[in-house]
């Protein structure tokens, strides 16, 4: 690691409106120097983001199935076709879970699942245009690059024209998730699913037909500094092309009950995550939003990181399932996200998928000074 390299002539020249290299990047992400990454890295978010507002969304994941019919070694959730314990929810159990998500305040769903060998464009279609039917102006954030290439494998569709479809059905937004580390080499190593490109061009093709997308990173599968910088390039170079991304979100491998898990013998760590973050807060200098995944880090380094560039605490995640099942056991509500924003520094605010601001009565009725609440907090967050 390259901890010598005077890292501050970077710094100085992104603060002063010029754009990151990629090997630059490289510098900043094997030095040790995260202080001084971080602060530039809090500068820039400042300025993108003067008011001193910090955002979080209630929605919830519903993962529809656990049917996947690629491998990724680094999966602890999907289920082999025909195995026992492999599920489709049941519409009644979605309308279910949605209406605890709309009784807690939420605006919308993540909603996705394994690669399913028999769904086709139909079924999608179906799933959503009940849905917004039952729903409308619930947003149904739906089908990672996976799951669109998977219904192109089986419907035999271009990219534009499922997702013109799926957008006339109800989709609102497409998450960014099956990302991972944008780069073949390795990908290839832990995962049979879509290729870089793949994902990529079903990225172009969302935002082509007028939708937005965050973009993610899973880092420490077994990629470098290197493979990470591309990662990011491939993320802001398709950002110059067609704007759609709303938000970028990097965590770490989680490694319980994974086949990888069992390999790996190095992970990355805090010191990693809160560098990462801040690199790509300076580098993505065309996102808007640079997400916190507490869910993953755990709520301590998940609010430290709105100092290293974050402006987005992420969902309460009423449901989560995936990384759950890989070992990410962090929980909050409403009132602890809330409770972590204020006490660092910032004003919470409930948005909706696309960045916009929720407000509800119950929102800031949960600040008022209910102290032995937070107090309550306090203990919770110091266990
Ligand atoms: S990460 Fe997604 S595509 Fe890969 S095995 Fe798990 S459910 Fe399937």
């Amino acid at each position: 690691m390259n901890t010598n390299t005077d890292i501050q002539p970077i710094l100085d020249r992104v603060l002063s409106g010029g754009r990151m290299t990629v090997e630059e990047c490289a510098t900043l992400l094997e030095s040790n120097d995260i202080a001084r990454i971080g602060v530039a890295a809090d500068e820039v978010r400042r300025r993108k983001h003067p008011s001193g507002v910090v955002t979080y969304i209630i929605d919830r994941n519903i993962n529809y199935t656990n049917v996947c019919n690629v491998v990724c070694t680094f999966c602890a959730f999907y289920r082999r076709p025909g195995k026992p314990d492999t599920y489709v929810r049941t519409l009644e159990e979605i309308y279910r879970k949605i209406d605890e998500t709309i009784a807690l305040g939420g605006t919308g769903v993540l909603m996705q699942g394994g690669l399913h060998p028999d769904f086709g464009i139909e079924w999608y279609e179906d799933l959503l245009r009940t849905l917004h039917a039952k729903y409308p102006d619930f947003q149904l954030h739906c089908f990672s690059p996976p799951e669109i290439h998977n219904i192109h494998l089986i419907s035999g569709l271009s990219y534009e024209e499922i997702l013109t479809r799926l957008k006339a059905a109800g989709l609102y937004s497409l998450p960014g998730g099956g990302g991972e580390i944008l780069d073949d080499e390795v990908r290839r190593r832990v995962s049979t699913k879509c290729t870089t490109g793949e994902w990529l061009d079903v990225m172009r093709a969302v935002h082509k037909v007028g939708l937005r997308s965050t973009a993610t990173m899973m880092f420490g599968i077994g990629d470098t500094v290197v493979h990470r910088v591309r990662h990011l390039q491939r993320v802001r170079d398709l950002q110059d092309e067609t704007g759609g991304f709303t938000a970028f979100i990097p965590w770490t491998f989680q490694r319980e009950n994974t086949a990888l898990g069992r390999r790996i013998t190095e992970e990355p760590t805090g010191v990693d995550y809160l560098k990462m973050l801040a690199v790509s807060r300076l580098f993505l200098d065309n996102i808007e939003h640079i997400q916190s995944s507490w869910l993953t880090q755990g709520l301590r380094l998940g609010q430290a990181v709105l100092r290293f560039g974050a402006d987005d605490m992420g969902s309460i995640m009423i449901e989560e399932n995936v990384v759950s099942a890989a070992g990410a056991h962090n929980e909050a509500d409403e009132k602890m996200l809330r409770y972590l924003i204020r006490s660092a520094g910032f004003t919470p605010q409930q948005r909706d998928i696309l960045y916009r601001h929720v407000n509800r009565e119950e929102s800031s009725k949960q600040d008022a000074s209910d102290s032995a609440k937070l107090r309550e907090l306090s203990v919770a967050f110091a266990d």
